[in-house]
């Protein structure tokens, strides 16, 4: 038999009154992913999610679940739930009728529940707190309860509702590993949304990064962070340097290119691109500096320079245009590059990208 897709969303369109939300969106989530959605306030993600759970219909186009169409299926007929960010525990239960609330309405026996309810409570390290209310419990804590809660019925799709953002920095790291090893542990595919690209980019098997209603690229965290399809996407995703340049000549993925420091380089590019003006898109710890550079050269002066421990950032000019390059501080003496001072600076050919607008 053929391996079924998890999800597919169709040419799914939703409008809002006279607001476009989601224009014409195609992807397929495949089964036992972390597949994340990820984009900023008002790209449409959690509308996409609330249509996997079932809590919002398409204008036009069909989600299918494990190859069947579910857009006209009720939420509680799908075998999909969802964690949202508040929790949404009920504060009156303790934590283990939570987690069997949901299992008694899907008509389990007593002594199942009993045993579902254990092992999920124990797996998620909220076992010896079984019969606590949500109030007795911190915030991770009640975090952990409702993934619990939405994994005991074992649903073919967690959908995760930006889960993490309620949390405080060192907690959400420490929840990102859980909910990675949740995943691989369960077999269940999970669909997470967020707005925060570091997360997506530890997380995640596959990224969808949407914007103004459409998907801009899907791809694996090292192919959205190294191949940005658009400028869109390149400044979405991690810090980069963008440069005018003029592209002379393009084909089979490659671009020749005028670059603003009186250079002509040939470089990496989307299938997409055309003769005429272009952004040239580069990392900052893309961009090396001192005596002894590699790859394409040229020289730029030293405007900033910002400590931060393991990295130091620095602003420089190059032939009029802004660059920003960050160099990792591999050792305390390592760093003799002076405000004021003139420097090389270096990149090889497939770091830098051409885009499409
Ligand atoms: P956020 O992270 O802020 O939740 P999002 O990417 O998840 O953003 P959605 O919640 O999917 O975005 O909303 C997409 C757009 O549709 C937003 O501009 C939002 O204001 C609008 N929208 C969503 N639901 C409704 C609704 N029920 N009525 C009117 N507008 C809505």
């Amino acid at each position: 038999m053929k391996d079924l897709n998890a999800v597919e969303v169709i040419e799914v369109s939703k409008s809002f009154g006279t607001f476009d939300a989601l224009s014409s969106v195609s992807f397929d989530i495949r089964e036992n992913e972390f597949f994340t959605m990820l984009g900023p306030s008002g790209c449409g993600k959690t509308t996409l999610l609330r249509m996997m759970a079932g809590f919002e219909t398409p204008d036009r186009g069909s989600l299918r679940l494990h190859g069947r169409n579910i857009v006209d299926i009720p939420p509680h007929k799908r075998r999909v739930n969802t964690v949202f960010q508040s929790y949404a525990l009920f504060p009156h239960m303790t934590l283990e009728q939570n987690v069997a609330f949901g299992l008694e309405n899907l008509g389990w026996d007593r002594a199942r529940i009993k045993a579902r309810v254990g092992e999920i409570l124990d797996r998620v390290h909220m076992g010896q707190f079984a019969t606590r209310k949500p109030a007795q419990l911190s915030g991770g804590q009640r975090q952990r309860v409702a993934l619990a809660r939405a994994l005991a019925p074992e649903p073919e799709v967690l959908l995760l509702d930006e889960p993490l953002s309620a949390l405080d920095l060192k907690l959400r790291q420490a929840m990102r590993d859980e909910l990675r090893s949740l995943q691989r542990d369960t077999g269940i595919t999970f669909v997470f949304v967020t707005h925060d690209q570091e997360e997506a980019l530890d997380m995640s098997d596959r990224i969808a990064v949407l914007g103004g209603g459409k998907v801009q690229q899907i791809g694996t965290p090292t192919e959205i962070y190294e191949e940005p399809v658009n400028r869109f996407v390149a400044d979405f995703v991690g810090e980069t340097n963008f440069l005018d340049v003029e592209v002379l000549e393009a084909a089979d993925h490659r671009a020749t290119v005028r670059t603003p420091f009186g250079r002509v380089i040939e470089i990496p590019a989307p299938v997409d691109v055309g003769k005429g003006d272009a952004t040239l898109s580069i990392r900052p710890e893309k961009l090396s500096l001192g005596d002894q550079v590699e790859g394409i050269d040229f020289t730029a002066e030293v405007l900033q320079k910002h400590y931060l421990g393991g990295y130091t950032h620095y602003v420089l000019e190059a032939n009029g245009t802004q660059l920003r390059a960050s160099r990792r501080n591999a050792s305390r003496e390592g760093d003799t590059i002076a405000v004021g001072s003139t420097v090389h600076v270096g990149f090889v050919e497939h770091s830098a990208r051409v885009l499409s607008s």
